[in-house]
């Protein structure tokens, strides 16, 4: 079979200030290592032969239909702009319609230098590839808006970062890559004609009920609101909340220094380089609001008279804590069971969050625990739980199947990060059975797999990892 992908370019067609043209940079020799069938067939893409697909997803040779280009977009990094950034290390090979109707980029990332680059080498190493690739799927088998990961080539290169490392190229899908930074870039540049252009396409791809800039405003709030909610629920950090990895169609974008927490603490962080804690767990809502006002700073300086929308934005913008208040306690309701929704429920949310804060309680296994009713081993202070229990049990009157809600809701497994750290090491030693475990088990996230219990062990204390890093 040759590989076929249907390509159906729309950002390409966008005039030329949004990006440059040009090919992935070519590698010494590609090796196909991963390739995601069911997300090929949801592309409608044709799958070819490995030698083939390394070609391609290496980005050796450019498939037909494709319209190479790296993406032009600035950001607030860790609070601070940077009025330039861009794909330093990507190429957006195209988009497909979809076989559900949804249309999808197709990018290379560790695809070499772009004229975005700076100083960086426009490559990235095996392990962030394989990190993406499993977390990222972990994430879509969670029910969690996600880009997705279509294949992993290793590119036989080694790249320098701080020794010798091997060097890989990740496929990665995606609604698409508008980011607030694509919007803040034009913002800053005054130029409104762009901005409405980049407006007009971002409401026809993502939200065409959305009227204007406000309506796209409001619409990725809602769906912003939504995703950070999700987060809180699976006890996942993004660890880099910068506006260029902030989607505008509210995907979970750029797995960075990305890590699940095994204790639960509000102020967990794992970034390396997040040294002031910004985007620690709890933090997340709030940045997200952080975030959306940078956008809504941007998509007003599209209009004639600016000031004649900052009432409006303003009120969208304030009113998403509420919104991703109300997503949350949804979700952590399911948590415990309880599908109405009573006054203390909030009270009895927070109040178990604090036990297990005080009592190192892994957050996922405790969750899940309490459908099996043996949750009250997850704390140092059993008895503490035990009186809270009293209180939820008293709740939970009424309520038709609280177990099935509750196994609904708690995952079984999550990508654990001494998991993730095992598999990369072993996947750069060649051996990708871990990696391919993992993908399989992490698929059915909510589904008791005895088989594989050791994935649901917290880390050991000598196994615990301290610190992620960024995928450059
Ligand atoms: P990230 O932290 O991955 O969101 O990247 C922030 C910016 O740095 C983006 O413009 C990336 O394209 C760029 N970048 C990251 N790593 C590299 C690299 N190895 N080479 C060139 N640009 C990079
Ligand atoms: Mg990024």
């Amino acid at each position: 079979m040759t590989l076929m992908i249907p390509f159906d370019n729309t950002y390409a067609a966008l005039p030329g200030q949004f990006y440059s043209k040009l090919p992935p940079q070519p590698v010494k020799a590609p090796r196909l290592v991963a390739f995601n069938e069911d997300l090929a067939r949801v592309l409608g893409l044709t799958p070819g032969g490995t030698a083939e697909m390394a070609e391609v997803f290496g980005g050796n040779r450019v498939p037909e239909g494709a319209d190479p280009l790296a993406q032009l977009y600035a950001g607030h990094q860790f609070g601070t702009y940077n009025p330039q950034l861009g794909d330093g290390r990507a190429i957006l090979l195209g988009e497909t319609a979809g076989t559900d109707g949804k249309r999808r980029d197709i990018q290379l990332k560790g695809s070499g230098r772009t004229p975005y680059s700076r100083g960086g080498d426009g490559r990235a190493w095996l392990g962030p590839v394989l990190r993406e690739y499993v977390v990222s799927e972990a994430m879509h088998a969670l029910g969690i808006p996600t880009t997705r990961a279509l294949a992993a080539v290793e590119t036989g290169e080694t790249v320098w970062r701080e020794g010798g490392l091997p060097g890989a190229v990740l496929t990665r899908v995606a609604a698409s890559h508008l980011r607030v930074g694509t919007f803040q870039i034009f913002a800053a540049r005054g130029d409104k004609a762009s901005l409405r252009q980049l407006t007009d396409y971002a409401i026809a791809r993502h939200y065409p009920e959305a009227e204007g800039p406000m309506g796209l405003l409001s619409a990725v709030r809602d769906a912003q609101s939504e995703l950070i909610a999700a987060w809180m629920g699976v006890g996942f950090i993004h660890g880099v909340m910068n506006t260029d990895n902030f989607s505008i169609s509210g995907e979970t974008i750029d797995y960075g220094p990305c890590a699940f927490m095994d204790i639960y603490h509000p102020h967990t962080v794992f970034s390396s380089i997040d040294r002031g804690r910004r985007y620690a767990y709890a933090n997340q809502p709030a940045i997200a609001v952080w975030n959306l006002a940078q956008l809504a700073t941007a998509l007003i300086q599209q209009m004639d008279d600016p000031q004649e929308c900052v009432e409006a934005a303003t009120e969208i913008v304030h009113a998403m804590p509420a919104l991703t208040e109300a997503a949350w306690l949804r979700r952590f309701r399911a948590k415990l069971g309880i599908t109405t929704a009573q006054e203390g429920d909030l009270e009895l949310i927070t109040s178990l969050l604090g036990l297990m804060a005080e009592n190192q309680s892994d957050f996922t296994n405790t969750f899940r625990a309490l459908a099996e009713g043996s949750a009250r081993g997850q704390f140092t202070d059993p008895a503490a739980f035990d009186s809270w229990a009293e209180g939820w049990q008293a709740r939970l009157e009424g309520e038709p199947d609280p177990h099935a809600v509750m196994r609904g809701a708690n995952p079984a497994f999550i990508p654990r990060n001494h998991r993730i750290e095992e598999m990369i090491a072993s996947a750069a030693a060649g051996d990708y059975a871990l990696f391919h475990r993992l993908n399989a088990v992490l698929a059915k996230p909510f589904d008791d797999q005895p088989d594989h219990a050791d994935l649901q062990r917290p880390p050991k204390p000598e196994e615990v990892v301290q610190a992620t890093f960024c995928g450059t």
